[in-house]
């Protein structure tokens, strides 16, 4: 079979990529345009002012657009912000966590990694027994394993101690709550192809005043924040940027101001809580304690094994889930509930689940 048939036409619950909206596809499949020209500026000025206001961000924040995945984003704000004079706190519960702690190894960055396990992982986090750091990192959702932390509890500690709160919300933008006043957030990472429902390739970077103050000149040209701040200013990127992305995020920023995030969070809310309820059924669980509304990690237990029945899912009925790695890979998986989900997608791989799971019994 033509190896790209064979990807195109699944349902996809994968946390990232996600299903896309029909508007959105419909621009992707225009001629990408010119972009060095009033037009565009304007477009990307919107984009900038209609996130800054969805994530609720102090006066005199700014945005960065970059054209590279959430990890280049996440290493672009390790590479501007902190520098080896700043010792900073990592809370790693997974491998999104330890990509952080690896981004500050490589960039010398003197680093504490706050190793929380899942039992640790229940009750939010201990964060009184860290060390005197400048700088926290979190990220609000990890992925890997499907849990939630209390950005609101990391972000007053931060407050309390003048620490910058740096929070990857990649997988929580959208479907869960990010609000960077209420939760003191001082550089927020988000990209384009998680709750965003766009493509691949946009990754953005929302500062407040705190972190463009911090702003350390970098020998790196490519990420250079001050490049981007300056000709963001004019409503332009330093390099090309993923032009069309970057329509399709104007588009559908305007669709979430007129949806409201309330509507969008509750949206993914209900899809999470449906999913969740046909587990027990299915001898399925939920892994994670404090779960977001953006996936659910779900723990197979018995002789099933989590590979076989991703593989099964996917070959049988075009149904992606994401497998884990590792230790973790045949006891779970993971489904997401962002992007253009509706129920009927979920009662399909419900009953998908029902039929190989059922098979078996
Ligand atoms: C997806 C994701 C990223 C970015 O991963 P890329 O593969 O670089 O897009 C970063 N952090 C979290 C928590 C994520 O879920």
């Amino acid at each position: 079979m033509d190896p790209v048939r064979n990807l195109l036409g699944k349902r996809l619950f994968t946390p990232g990529p996600v299903m896309m909206s029909a508007e959105t596809l419909a621009i992707g499949a225009w001629q990408t345009p010119y972009f060095r020209n009033q037009s565009f500026s304007d477009i990307l000025h919107s984009c900038e002012q209609a996130l800054l206001a969805l994530v609720n961000a102090d006066e005199g924040s700014r945005v960065v657009f970059l054209t590279a995945s959430g990890t280049a984003a996440m290493e672009a704000t390790i590479m501007n912000l902190l520098s080896k004079d700043t010792p900073s706190v990592v809370i790693n519960g997974g491998s999104f966590g330890q990509r952080f702690v690896d981004m500050c190894c490589r960039h010398a960055i003197p680093v504490t990694d706050a190793v929380v396990d899942r039992d640790d992982l229940t009750d939010g986090l201990c964060l009184a027994s860290l060390p005197t750091a400048d700088a926290l990192l979190i990220n609000a959702h990890e992925t890997s394993v499907g849990h939630l932390y209390s950005i609101q509890s990391s972000g007053q500690y931060c407050i309390q101690r003048n620490m910058l709160h740096i929070v990857d919300a990649i997988s929580a933008f959208v479907t869960d709550e990010v609000d960077m006043q209420k939760q003191y957030i001082d550089a927020l990472i988000l990209s384009s192809h998680k709750g965003l429902a766009l493509p691949p390739g946009l990754a953005m970077v929302v500062l407040g005043p705190r972190a463009i103050e911090r702003i350390q000149p970098t020998s790196n040209l490519y990420f250079d924040f001050q490049h981007y701040l300056k000709d963001g200013e004019r409503g332009q990127t330093p390099f090309t940027p993923a032009v069309t992305i970057v329509l399709q995020l104007h588009a559908r920023l305007q669709q979430l101001h007129q949806q409201g995030l309330l509507s969008a969070q509750h949206q993914a809310k209900e899809l999470a809580s449906y999913f969740r309820q046909q587990l027990p059924a299915l001898g399925l669980s939920c892994y994670a304690q404090a779960m977001p509304n953006a996936m659910t990690a779900v723990q197979v237990s018995g002789t099933m094994r989590a590979s076989d029945l991703v593989a099964r899912l996917e070959h049988e009925f075009d149904c992606v889930v994401a497998p884990n790695g590792g230790n973790l890979k045949d006891s779970i998986f993971r489904v997401a509930h962002m992007g253009n989900m509706q129920l009927s997608d979920l009662t399909v791989l419900v009953d998908a689940l029902a039929k190989i799971i059922g098979e078996r019994a």
